[in-house]
């Protein structure tokens, strides 16, 4: 069983038993007393084991490895010793390698008081040898593993350090993969929750967790609510399938919450994470290439954002996998899909683009029309970046009329020009001449409306149609911006009586079709929804 733990400074017994007793209500089953800073009254310690709600591990942590406290060894280690010795005994104490193997004097009083092979005392405390690089990955982490797995005395192997990548996370399974002991591997920073979410999936003893948020005690610590809600904790197991959103930055994704609450409502035993990776192709192959060559991760599939869907075309084409047509036209793919069976790599890996599909539907089932009948459209388009790109290509293959606005006129021109053999005819159109008379549909890829410039439009009143047919029923005005969640676009154009379609809209669509191509089961929209409207 892998435990989610607490971890806690100690301020005070008051707080400490409060703040456990909170962990204990959210899910937590173990908590680690910090006591880094509590170390002038021991008696107090051994209070607050003894009152402690769930068993529990005691470190004081010194500054020499990240902790807190300053003061010297002597006094550190023999209080360690007297909580040892108390009444009640804490489950385990955790005490740094370097620190234990600095002196035999030292070790005999930790010998003292914790369950060995040679103990004579009654006691059930078990010894946490660890190790801490706040830094990077230590030169010799393969050697202090090694000599935690050899000391009698250790009943579990710590390690934990700040990830220079993810994939250094690989290298956190393969210690919890082949432990002589139980053992906790924890990478730190930005890059290193995948350790923490899937201790579990990799039989950790356990994984640490903040009871709130600003309560963490290590870089990159989640809290337990984050690893009980938003990343499924209860239901990881040895064959969790993981997914995730690689881009950079990610931390703002909202796709981790939605893709989860998914897997949750259908029962797909998935997770689905924050995956960072540097901007360059280098880096986004050679982690790909270490995820997928690793097969106890599992790793199924993933959303790929800013800036690296055009990598994730190449990285599939020069492995051999299979590429979406229309993601190939439009030079960007959104969406990997790992499929079962194979190497690891060929054509078992296959780029698509959901992106553009999602402003189809969304636009379909604004009008309440099928696909065919986008044919008979006259569709605008606002912006010839990114997303314009994918939004054009869509509707063009589906065989509408798209006149492009862009304010750049040459960048209208070119893309125009891109998509000329489609089916459906692009026009490139200068942004002066922009009005609301001539379409159907109007669809804004530009930025204009965006938080924080919430006041602006790209549709400014006063270039209306000047009296002509102008918005009205039957208009549909699409936003692709999704923050704020109405626009001031938006809202001009339900004043004025149109269908309008916010960018939360195609966000939604474009992860259900992600969704439906690594589950195979239809995406649980409402679910979605109900996610991106809650928060
Ligand atoms: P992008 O590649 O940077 O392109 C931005 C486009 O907007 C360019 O054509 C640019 O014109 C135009 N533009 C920028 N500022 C403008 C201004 N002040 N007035 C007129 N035109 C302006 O960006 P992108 O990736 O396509 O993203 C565009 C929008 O799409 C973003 O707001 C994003 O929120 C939204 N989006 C939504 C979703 C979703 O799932 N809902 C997905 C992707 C994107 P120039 O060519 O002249 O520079």
């Amino acid at each position: 069983m892998t435990h989610l733990a607490a971890s806690i400074f100690v301020r005070s017994v008051e707080q400490a038993v409060a703040d456990a007793a909170v962990a204990a209500e959210r899910g937590a089953d173990l908590v680690e007393y910090r006591i880094d800073q509590f170390t002038d009254h021991p008696p107090a310690v051994s209070r607050l084991v003894e009152r402690s709600p769930l068993p529990c591990i005691v470190t004081c942590r010194p500054t020499w490895e990240g902790g807190e406290y300053d003061g010297d060894e002597q006094t550190r280690i023999s209080l360690l010793e007297q909580v040892g010795l108390g009444e009640s005994r804490p489950a385990y104490i955790d005490l740094e390698l370097a620190a234990y193997q600095s002196s035999a004097n030292l070790r005999q009083k930790v010998n003292l008081v914790i369950d060995h092979p040679e103990q004579v005392r009654p006691t059930d405390t078990g010894l946490i040898l660890s190790s801490h690089d706040f830094e990077s990955r230590p030169a010799d982490l393969y050697q202090r593993v090694e000599a935690m797995a050899l000391a009698p005395a250790c009943r579990v192997i710590k390690v934990a350090w700040k990830a220079r990548s993810l994939r250094d996370n690989l290298e956190a399974f393969e210690i919890l993969a082949h432990r002589a002991k139980p053992a906790i591997a924890l990478c730190m920073g930005e890059y290193g929750l995948p350790s923490r979410v899937l201790a579990k999936k990799f039989g950790a003893l356990l994984t640490f967790a903040a009871v709130d948020d600003d309560a963490g005690t290590a870089p990159g610590q989640p809290t337990i609510d984050q690893l009980k809600r938003l990343y499924r904790w209860d239901a990881i197991d040895e064959a969790t399938r993981v997914y995730g959103v690689i881009g950079h930055p990610v931390v703002h994704s909202r796709s981790p919450a939605i893709h989860n609450a998914g897997f949750a409502a259908a029962q797909f035993n998935g997770v689905y994470l924050p995956l960072p990776i540097l901007p360059a192709y280098e880096s986004f192959k050679a982690t790909l290439i270490a995820l997928l060559d690793y097969p106890p991760l599992h790793f199924s599939g993933a959303s790929v954002t800013i800036p690296h869907k055009e990598n994730l075309l190449r990285f599939v084409r020069e492995m051999g996998g299979e590429v979406d047509p229309l993601a190939q036209r439009i030079g960007a793919a959104n969406t990997l899909t790992v499929r079962e069976g194979g190497g690891p790599f060929g054509p078992r890996l296959h780029a698509s683009n959901t992106d553009y599909a999602a402003a189809l539907d969304a636009v379909c089932d604004g009008m309440g029309i099928s696909r065919e009948e986008l044919s008979n459209l006259r569709i605008a388009v606002l912006g010839a970046g990114g997303a314009a790109r994918a939004i054009v290509a869509g509707f063009a293959q589906a065989g509408a009329s798209v006149v492009l606005y862009n304010r750049t006129f040459d960048k209208a021109k070119a893309l125009a020009e891109a998509f000329a053999d489609l089916p459906g005819k692009v026009v490139p159109a200068r942004w002066e001449k922009l009005c609301d008379s001539c379409c159907q549909v109007y669809i804004n890829c530009t930025p204009v409306g965006m938080f924080p410039d919430v006041n602006q439009s790209p549709m400014p009143k006063g270039k209306r149609g000047k009296g002509q047919s102008g918005w009205g029923p039957g208009t549909v005005v699409f936003d692709t911006i999704y923050n704020p969640p109405v626009t001031k676009l938006l809202e001009e154009a339900h004043q004025a009586g149109c269908v309008t379609i916010p960018g939360a809209e195609m966000f939604i669509r474009q992860a259900a079709g992600q969704f439906e191509q690594w589950t195979g089961k239809s995406a649980p929209i409402l679910v979605f929804r109900g996610v991106l409207g809650g928060e």
